[in-house]
């Protein structure tokens, strides 16, 4: 296999997790080659321009806005996220909406439940929150909500953790990342901010930063990573290889797996990175002629619906006059087995959607539905809290890492991503002393 270049750290994966990874390294001074298969970088958090409109691949917004990994990551590359804060919220609830500030608590304590449930939802939030997380782990959140707490009070804490998770399931969701979510929640501002201008900010000044002293190389699959003698010598492409120190798989870690050779990693890392069960759901976001609420984000509790309007608070989004609509719907993995029921979901999205917001169904300019086996990398459960996900140093190969949203560092979704760049990259700046 001819030899086409020779680089520091070779970053396999131009999502989120490879981009910031990348740039950091890039910051520290390696010589980096990030390498990605699709035309353009940006992975699950990819965007595209439609009509006029800006629109991400569903609603993505960053936990805990200037509070949040996100936000870390930029402040460690010595730049500063633009962020847009939602405002104006609103749940709807048995039939009625119901105003709300984006403030942590005030979601769940608003008008949504009668005044005697709010006092149970209360201590059950707050008995959570004092909970110390690791001793929860693989205790199943269900078991933790008092028996006193009524059907509103458990069906707003499952919303709270589909909200916060993406995993509203109590009896398998892990009571610790519930906890963990409700502890940044108490100490942050704000519950989510979005990145101004939707995803594209990440990618063009992720990229930007990389390319200062290395390369993004988009429309390049990587077929292997080569070691030699359990040390890592670089990655194989289509034209030929390309030698490094160090490689970073910055993709949903079985995809990771299959690129090492069998028989290269410990058995117990393969394992662990094989497994891995995605958080997964339905989105539908709409192009609209006219703007049909005022709400900026608008969450649904029964199903579990998370929407927003994102157009009202970032007016990059949508040309003027016209609204962009965006809802998601999580479903368990195992829903993607039964596709009839998979669609009869996404009619029924549609169906109270359009229920939510009389105006919406006569407005439409255009439509994008999708059914998306995996949303985030990871469902927080009681059989792969983070601690139980792969590290990111994969064991048996020298100069291997990992990055990404599979990776066990705390949060979720995007927050992991962004999280394991900020975590992983010290460890290669060290390796390659
Ligand atoms: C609809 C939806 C809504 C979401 N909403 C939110 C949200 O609100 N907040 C949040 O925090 N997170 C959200 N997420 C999750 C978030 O998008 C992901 O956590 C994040 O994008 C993961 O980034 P990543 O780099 O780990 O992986 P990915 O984005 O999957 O990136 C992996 C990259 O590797 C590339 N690749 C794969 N194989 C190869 C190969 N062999 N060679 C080269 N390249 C390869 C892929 O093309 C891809 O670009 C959402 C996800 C979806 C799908």
């Amino acid at each position: 296999m001819p030899a086409l270049d020779s680089f520091d750290v070779v970053v396999v994966g131009g999502g989120w997790g490879g981009l910031a990874t990348g740039a950091l390294l890039a910051h520290r001074g390696a010589r980096v080659l990030l390498l990605e298969s699709r035309g353009a970088c940006g992975g699950r958090a990819s965007y595209q321009e439609r009509d006029g409109f800006l629109l991400d691949y569903g609603i993505h917004a960053h936990r805990f806005g200037k509070a949040g990994e996100a936000a870390a990551l930029y402040e460690a590359l010595g730049e500063k996220l633009d962020l847009v804060t939602p405002r104006r919220g609103t749940v709807f609830h048995r039939g009625k909406h119901h105003a709300v500030r984006h403030k942590p608590y005030q979601v769940a304590l608003s008008g949504v439940v009668s005044t005697r449930e709010k006092a149970a939802l209360a201590s059950a939030l707050r008995g959570l929150a004092a909970r110390d997380p690791a001793k929860l782990w693989d205790v199943p959140l269900a078991r933790m909500i008092p028996l006193s707490a009524g059907a509103d009070s458990r069906r707003l804490i499952s919303a709270l953790s589909g909200f916060g998770l993406i995993s509203e399931d109590l009896n398998t969701t892990s009571a610790g990342e519930f906890a963990a979510f409700l502890r940044k929640a108490a100490r942050s501002r704000f519950l989510i901010s979005f990145p101004r201008g939707g995803c594209h900010q990440h990618v063009r000044r992720l990229s930007a930063l990389i390319a200062r002293s290395g390369e993004v190389r988009t429309g390049t699959r990587v077929r292997g990573v080569t070691v030699e003698s359990g040390v890592v010598g670089g990655v194989d492409c289509a034209d030929g290889r390309v030698s490094a120190g160090v490689v970073v798989l910055a993709l949903p870690a079985p995809a990771a797996a299959r690129l090492v050779g069998e028989g290269v990693l410990a058995d117990s890392s393969r394992e662990k990175m094989s497994k891995i069960v995605p958080t997964a759901g339905l989105t539908w976001e709409v192009g609209l002629a006219r703007p049909v609420s005022e709400a900026d984000t608008a969450f649904c509790t029964d199903p579990l619906i998370i929407g927003a309007f994102p157009s009202n608070f970032d007016h990059l989004l949508a040309p003027p006059g016209k609204q962009l609509a965006t809802f998601c719907m999580p479903l368990p993995l195992s829903a993607f087995d039964d596709p009839d029921g998979l669609r009869r979901e996404a009619s029924a999205l549609r169906r109270k959607a359009f229920h939510m917001f009389g105006r919406l169904e006569e407005n439409i300019l255009w439509e994008r539905a999708m059914k998306l086996p995996m949303i985030d990398g990871a469902v927080p459960s009681v059989s792969q809290p983070w601690p139980a996900r792969p590290g990111l140093v994969a064991d048996g190969v020298e100069g291997l890492f990992l990055a990404g949203d599979t990776v066990g560092v705390p949060g979720q979704g995007g927050d992991v991503a962004f999280r394991s760049a900020l975590e992983c990259a010290p460890l290669v700046m060290d390796y390659l002393g």
